[in-house]
C-alpha cells in the first residue's frame, strides 16, 4: 500500500510533516509545559506529526488574548462592513487553498478526498461567506413602551457580542465544525478560542494561518490543540470565558452544561442522535434504498444526523433491505486519499473498537447482520470497518437505542403509521429524521409529529448556513446557523431614555 506521502500534494505534505504549535495572540507557541501529542493517519495507524498539548496555562493565555483583542479599538471600532470583509477574505483564502485543506482533512480524519473537498472545505467557505453578510444586519428594535409616572421614554435594544467564546469541536467534520462556530461568533463580534478534537487537529491549525493571513486582529481567534479532559475542561472552567459552544458526545455535553450552570456561562450544545429514516408505502423502493444507504454510510457513519434507524413499510421491507445491503457491498473502501475511495477508515482505534463492540452487542441481543459486521478482509491495517446492515432487532435493543457513530444500520419493518411515529419518537435523542413519500399531506403531517430538530422529506443530510440546525431532547441546546445561530453569540441590551 502506498504511503500517504505519495498521495498528497506538496503544500499539504509540507504542512503535515512538520510539528505544530499553539496559535495564541497571533503568534505560535509551544505548550507552556512543553508537552505534545501525535496525530495519526487512520488508514494505517501511523503517526503523521506531533502537535502541542495545551494545558490550563495556555488556556489562560488564550482567554486573556481574546479578551484584550475583544476590547481593543482594532476590533471594537472596526465597522460592521469591514468585519464582513474579513470574513469574506477568509472564505476566499479557504477556496484558494481548498485542495491543501481537503488533503489535510482526508489524511487526518480518513474521509474520502472528494467528500472533504466538495463537502467539508466548500461548506466551510460558504459558512464564512454567509455570515460575512450578518455584521451589518444586527439591528436592534425601538419598543413602544408606555409612559410611567408621567414620564415618556424612548426604549431601544442593542445587540452586543456575548464576549469571549470557547468553541469545542469534534473529529467527524473538523474544519466544517470549526467554521460553524467561528463564522457566527466573529460576525457577532466575539473573541474566540477554538479547540479542535485531539484526533484531527490539522485543518484547524491551517485555518489559524489563513485567519492570520486574512488580517483578523491578533488574539481575536486563538487555536489550542489539546485533549478534552485538560484543554477542553480548562476552557469550560475558565471564568474569563463568557460562552461555550460545543459539538460532541451527549455524555460530555451534559457535563459541560452542569459546569456552565455553576457560573451561568452561556452554552449551546450539538450532541448525539439516533435518527429515524422512514419509508412510506408509496415511495419508490429503488430510489429510497440508494438514499437510505447514503444516509447511514456517508462519512463512515460518523455523522450526528446519520439515518441509523431505517423504518421500511413491510410491503417494501425485503426489497429495500436487499438493495441497501447490495449497495453496502459495492462501496469501495480504502484510504481517503486514494483515488476512487468511497468510504475511508473510522477515525481511531477507539472508535473502531466501539463500533465492533456494538456489532457484538447487536448479535448477542438477537440481531442478524445481512451484510458487513467487521473489518474488511483486505484491510488488515488501519481502522476500516465494513458497512453493516442489521435486521431482526427488537425496539428495545441497545443498537436501536444508542448512538453507534459508525456505518451500522438497523432496518425495521412497520405496518401502522401512528405506531411508527411513536416508535420513531421513542428515543432520548431528537436531532433529525427522514421521510420518503410522494404523498404531500402525509409528509407534512409526519414532519409535524416527529420530535426532531430537522426533518428531511425525500432528501437527507442537507444543511445550509441560512437554516437553523440543532436538536430536541438530549440532542442538544440551542440552534446553530442562520439568524437563530448568530443570536447565540449576542446579548440583548435594553436602553431607556427619559425624553421628557
Ligand atoms: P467527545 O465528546 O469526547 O469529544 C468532542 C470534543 O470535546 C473534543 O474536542 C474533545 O477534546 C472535547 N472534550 C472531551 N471531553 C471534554 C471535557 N470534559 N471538557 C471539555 N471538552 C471535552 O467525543 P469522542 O469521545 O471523540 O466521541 C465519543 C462519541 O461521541 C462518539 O462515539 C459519538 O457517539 C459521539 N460524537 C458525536 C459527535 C457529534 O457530532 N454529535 C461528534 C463526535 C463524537
Amino acid at each position: 500500500m502506498s504511503s500517504w506521502r505519495d498521495l498528497i500534494g506538496e503544500a499539504a505534505r509540507r504542512f503535515a510533516t512538520r510539528p505544530h504549535r499553539l496559535f495564541i495572540n497571533g503568534a505560535w507557541f509551544d505548550a507552556a509545559e512543553g508537552t505534545t501529542f501525535d496525530t495519526l493517519d487512520p488508514a494505517s495507524g501511523t503517526v503523521i506529526t506531533s502537535v502541542a498539548d495545551a494545558g490550563p496555562v495556555d488556556v489562560d493565555a488564550a482567554v486573556r488574548a481574546a479578551r484584550a483583542a475583544l476590547e481593543s479599538n482594532a476590533w471594537r471600532k472596526m465597522t460592521p462592513i469591514d468585519r464582513g470583509r474579513l470574513l469574506n477574505r477568509l472564505a476566499d483564502l479557504i477556496e484558494a487553498n481548498a485542495q491543501e485543506l481537503a488533503e489535510l482533512e482526508s489524511l487526518d480524519n480518513g474521509k474520502p478526498l472528494t467528500a472533504a473537498l466538495n463537502g467539508d472545505v466548500a461548506g466551510a467557505a460558504k459558512m464564512f461567506r454567509y455570515f460575512a453578510g450578518w455584521p451589518s444586519k444586527l439591528e436592534g428594535a425601538t419598543i413602544p413602551v408606555s409612559p410611567s409616572a408621567g414620564r415618556t421614554f424612548l426604549n431601544y435594544t442593542r445587540s452586543e457580542p456575548v464576549g469571549v467564546c470557547g468553541l469545542i469541536v469534534p473529529w467527524n467534520f473538523p474544519l466544517s465544525m470549526a467554521a460553524w462556530k467561528l463564522a457566527p461568533a466573529l460576525a457577532a463580534g466575539c473573541g474566540c478560542i477554538l479547540k479542535p478534537a485531539e484526533q484531527t487537529p490539522l485543518t484547524a491549525l491551517r485555518l489559524a494561518e489563513l485567519i492570520d493571513e486574512a488580517g483578523f486582529p491578533a488574539g481575536i481567534v486563538n487555536v489550542l490543540t489539546g485533549r478534552g479532559a485538560s484543554a477542553g475542561a480548562a476552557l469550560v472552567a475558565h471564568p474569563g470565558v463568557d460562552k461555550i459552544a460545543f459539538t460532541g458526545s451527549t455524555q460530555v455535553g451534559k457535563s459541560i452544561a452542569r459546569q456552565c450552570a455553576d457560573s451561568l456561562k452561556r452554552v449551546t450544545l450539538e450532541l448525539g442522535g439516533k435518527s429515524p429514516n422512514i419509508i412510506l408505502p408509496d415511495a419508490d423502493p429503488a430510489e429510497v434504498a440508494e438514499a437510505a444507504a447514503t444516509a447511514i454510510f456517508y462519512n463512515q457513519g460518523q455523522v450526528c444526523t446519520a439515518g441509523s434507524r431505517l423504518y421500511i413499510h413491510r410491503k417494501h421491507f425485503d426489497r429495500v433491505v436487499a438493495d441497501v445491503a447490495s449497495k453496502a457491498q459495492s462501496i469501495r473502501i480504502g484510504p481517503g486519499l486514494a483515488a476512487g475511495t468511497q468510504m475511508g477508515p473510522l477515525v481511531s482505534s477507539l472508535q473502531h473498537q466501539r463500533v465492533s463492540d456494538y456489532v457484538d452487542i447487536g448479535r448477542n441481543e438477537g440481531g442478524t447482520t445481512v451484510t458487513g459486521g467487521g473489518r474488511p478482509h483486505d484491510r488488515p491495517e488501519g481502522y476500516f470497518f465494513e458497512p453493516t446492515v442489521f435486521v431482526d432487532t427488537r425496539d428495545s435493543a441497545r443498537i436501536v437505542k444508542e448512538e453507534i457513530f459508525g456505518p451500522v444500520l438497523t432496518a425495521m419493518p412497520w405496518d401502522d403509521i401512528d405506531d411508527l411515529v411513536n416508535r420513531a419518537n421513542d428515543s432520548p435523542f431528537g436531532l433529525a429524521a427522514g421521510v420518503w413519500t410522494r404523498d404531500v399531506k402525509q409528509a407534512h403531517r409526519i414532519a409535524a409529529q416527529l420530535k426532531a430538530g430537522t426533518v428531511w422529506v425525500n432528501c437527507y443530510n442537507v444543511t445550509d448556513p441560512a437554516s437553523p440546525f440543532g436538536g430536541f431532547k438530549e440532542s442538544g441546546w440551542g440552534r446553530e446557523l442562520g439568524r437563530k445561530g448568530i443570536e447565540n453569540y449576542l446579548e440583548t441590551k435594553s436602553v431607556w431614555i427619559n425624553v421628557d
